[in-house]
């Protein structure tokens, strides 16, 4: 297995024309004494809608890192993979996150999770960690809950980590694995047998993206209990770190927060914790770079406002079909939308505020924003027409893009 970084951050570029200006950002960020690298990352699903390949993203990120001159190393991440899609990314991609979500709690025959089972009665009873002050108190029955519900997913993460090794050679990628999209958190007990049983099939996984507490959407900030947040967050930390002392998991094996872009209410604290405990961490964000375009054409003049105006429009009136394949990382009341007709006689100024996300700004509007984020269908379907637009004013798209990296993202975690 390749080794990551301690530092690193998965850029999303939908359309694959911010490439440089993403970089730009790590590469300031290295400068300013932070050892960053990018990963771009994009998922299947995305390129569906986007209708494009994943060697494109490849190209892209070899692209920007040739004109930037940026010698660090470097990922694509085929985000959010499976056993159905994983082959169209073997030659474009390093960096793999496995997605297992959908095999948690899957049927299982008794005979093939009861031996790890009983390799992992000994933790039954009070389970304690160096570093947590409590002690989880984990029945047989509830051992036995959690093997069955998590065992289908790792032997499922095994195989497809067993396909990408025999095409690619285990030592010529990263593995990630996730589960983080699911209803319910994963707690840091059940991460600890989560992880127990990714080593028992001998997966060297660098990464691993569980649910935490709390709802991550899309392009907006976190909701939920921060305080709850900060202490199973601090106690995954600690799992992993005595896993990795005791239990030869891999030394830089580390915490990813997936739809980790504008969650900045938990930022300082994912932040301070990583210093206090000296830990990597994986940030993926939610390829709001395409939000960051928008901002960019709002500004961009007339014809650039037109456009963004129109896309709106679309968007408001095929928002069930735009929202149905993110309902799970959405929450947008229709009530609360402004109507297409009012945000006709917005300027542009008014335009870029309501969508860029600055936390007490009064134009800020979270509904807008979402609603925006998954309407990255109606910009895909306007094709050279919204391509030719981004090239036409680059320059000020590309300033809105590094910004949002480097100034409200890496700096609120590492600034
Ligand atoms: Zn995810």
């Amino acid at each position: 297995m390749k080794t990551l970084e301690k530092y690193s951050f998965g850029i999303g570029d939908r359309f694959t024309r911010q490439g440089e200006a993403q970089l730009r950002a790590i590469i300031r960020a290295n400068k300013n004494g932070i050892p960053l690298v990018p990963v771009w990352n994009k998922s299947n699903r995305e390129h569906q809608i986007v209708k494009t390949v994943p060697s494109d993203t490849w190209k892209e990120a070899l692209s920007a890192t040739k004109k930037l001159g940026y010698n660090g190393n470097w990922y694509v991440d085929a985000d959010h993979i499976n056993m159905q899609n994983v082959e169209r990314y073997m030659d474009h991609s390093n960096f793999f996150t496995i997605d297992v979500a959908d095999a948690i709690g899957a049927e299982c025959d008794e005979d093939e999770w009861r031996e790890i089972f009983e390799s992992l009665l000994p933790f039954a009873g009070n389970l304690s960690i160096p570093g947590i002050e409590e002690t989880f108190e984990v029945s047989k029955d509830a051992l036995e809950g959690t093997v069955k519900k998590f065992y289908p997913a790792i032997k499922e993460a095994a195989l497809i980590y067993r396909s990408i090794s025999d095409v690619r050679g285990a030592d010529n990628y990263v593995a990630e694995i996730s589960m983080d999209e699911v209803e319910d958190p994963q707690t840091p007990p059940e991460l600890f047998f989560i992880l127990l049983m990714i080593r028992k099939f001998e997966i060297p996984v660098q990464t691993i993206a569980p649910k935490f507490t709390g709802r991550f959407n899309k392009g907006v900030d976190y909701v939920g209990d921060v305080e709850q947040f900060r202490k199973e967050f601090e106690q995954d930390l600690m799992v992993i770190d005595h896993l990795v002392k005791s239990f030869d998991l891999p030394a830089n094996l580390k915490l990813s927060v997936h739809s980790g872009s504008d969650k900045f209410s938990i930022y300082p604290v994912i932040g301070e914790l990583i210093r206090k405990h000296d830990k990597g961490i994986h940030i993926k964000t939610a390829g709001t770079t395409w939000l960051e375009e928008v901002i960019g054409l709002s500004l961009a003049g007339t014809e650039g406002l037109e456009m963004v105006k129109s896309f709106y429009r679309k968007a408001y009136e095929r928002m069930e079909e735009l929202c149905t394949p993110y309902a799970t990382v959405i929450d947008i009341d229709p009530d609360k939308l402004p109507t297409p007709a009012e945000v006709e006689g917005w300027s542009s100024e008014l335009f870029s505020n309501t969508l860029r996300h600055i936390p007490g700004h009064p134009d800020y509007d979270p509904m807008f924003r979402q609603l925006i984020h998954v309407g990255y269908k109606v910009a895909a379907e306007a094709g050279d027409a919204y391509l030719d637009m981004l090239e036409k004013h680059s320059e000020i798209v590309g300033e809105q893009v590094e910004e949002n990296i480097y100034d409200r993202h890496i700096m609120r975690l590492f600034g």
